[in-house]
């Protein structure tokens, strides 16, 4: 089977699993709460602050600025609403290309008022020239999750102001160069289980002097910012996958944009890359014309083939894309996608796989076009 589908979820990495299983066999050996006094809870304080001391280094940030979650999307309720809540201004400026656990926000926290960066119709957020002195914080995505088109986190930060600005790193991290300390964000989301860590892992950096409302009562861990009892094992798996994914990163672009110009060569003329600006080497975003994406989808995977029609994190629904949307696509145009994401094994004949089954899968996916039509 050829897997192309790493934006939604990796594998546990080697590196990663022997570390986990290492600190697991330790905490079965010798249980014990990271914030309890005795012996096992000091060697389980010692797995998570080491983790921590990683991941820092890692990511270009000081120790306490690591604030351990339960993977991306805690971490970007947590920062987003945490960070705005404890300005005590009114506003949030949100990007038109985040991840539902982002974009999705609003509901949870309608005490807050929402507002929208626009996106051009390459799937790049337009930042205006100043954010406005109402505004709290301003959230935007390294890395579009869908189209995998980089965003001008860098330029919002030059806007800001006295703005606090969120990113959220998950998909950038493993394919592009990320410091959190040189973008000069004030807020950094990371995800374990987009780079080879546990599901349920996962990081928001805060920088020091940023306060967060913490968004739960509880046991005031993590420095009274997240409470609830810090998973150590996927603490210590996290900080291998994120060390190991930063050794690795020149080799892992050059590798995957090669796989990228391969796949793109081997397009048939009706299937076109989404976006032409600059993006992730281990994403392509295609547009096909086809309004069936599950038919598209099924006809891959019965080929052995497992892609995703934009974002896979929408519990199975294939609704028209929000993002392609906001980009100026009508219905049948946000329909009408692939997202196909490279990993750490993913090799030439994956593409060759996925390009073999594209004829036969669009095709079918016409035939139920027609279907419909009639
Ligand atoms: N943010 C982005 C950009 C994502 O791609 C995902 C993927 O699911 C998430 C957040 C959610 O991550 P998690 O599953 O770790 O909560």
């Amino acid at each position: 089977r050829t897997y192309l589908d790493h934006a939604a979820t990796t594998a546990l990495s080697p590196v990663a699993e022997e570390a986990w299983l290492k600190a697991v066999r330790q905490l079965q050996s010798m249980p014990g709460n990271p914030s309890a006094l005795h012996a096992g809870g000091r060697a389980a304080s010692r797995m998570v602050e080491d983790a921590r001391e990683e991941i820092a280094d890692a990511i270009g940030a000081e120790r306490a600025e690591v604030v351990f979650t339960s993977g991306a999307t805690e971490a970007n309720a947590l920062g987003v609403i945490g960070a705005a809540r404890h300005t005590g201004r009114p506003a949030v400026l949100i990007s038109q290309v985040e991840h539902d656990s982002v974009a999705k926000l609003a509901d949870a926290a309608p005490d807050l008022q929402w507002r929208h960066i626009p996106v051009d119709s390459e799937g790049v957020s337009i930042v205006p020239s100043s954010l406005g002195d109402d505004v709290a914080l301003a959230s935007m995505s390294l890395v579009c999750a869908e189209t995998g088109v980089i965003q001008p986190v860098e330029r919002l930060v030059a806007a800001s102001g006295d703005t606090l600005v969120h990113t959220d790193a998950a998909q950038a991290i493993g394919h592009l160069p990320v410091s959190f300390s040189a973008l000069g964000v004030d807020l950094l989301t990371l995800g374990g289980h987009k780079i080879g860590a546990p599901v349920g892992t996962g990081a928001l950096i805060v920088r020091r002097g940023v306060e967060i409302d913490s968004d739960r009562p509880g046991g005031g861990q993590e420095r009274k910012r997240r409470s609830g009892t810090v998973d150590a094992a996927g603490a210590v798996a996290l900080a291998a996958a994120l060390t190991a994914t930063v050794r690795e990163l020149d080799v892992v672009i050059e590798r995957h944009q090669a796989l990228k110009d391969r796949l793109v060569a081997g397009l048939p003329p009706e299937v076109h890359v989404t976006s032409q600006a600059p993006s992730s080497p281990g994403m392509v975003h295609l547009s096909l014309p086809t309004s069936s994406p599950e038919v598209l989808l099924m006809a891959f995977d019965q080929a052995g083939v497992m892609v995703s029609a934009g974002s896979a994190c929408h519990a199975g629904v294939t609704r028209p894309s929000e993002i392609l949307l906001n980009m100026g696509r009508d219905t049948a145009g946000a329909l009408g996608v692939l997202r196909v994401s490279f990993g750490a094994d993913t090799d030439a004949s994956d593409i060759d796989a996925f390009l073999e089954a594209l004829p036969g899968a669009l095709a079918a996916a016409q035939r139920m076009d027609k279907h419909f039509k009639e």
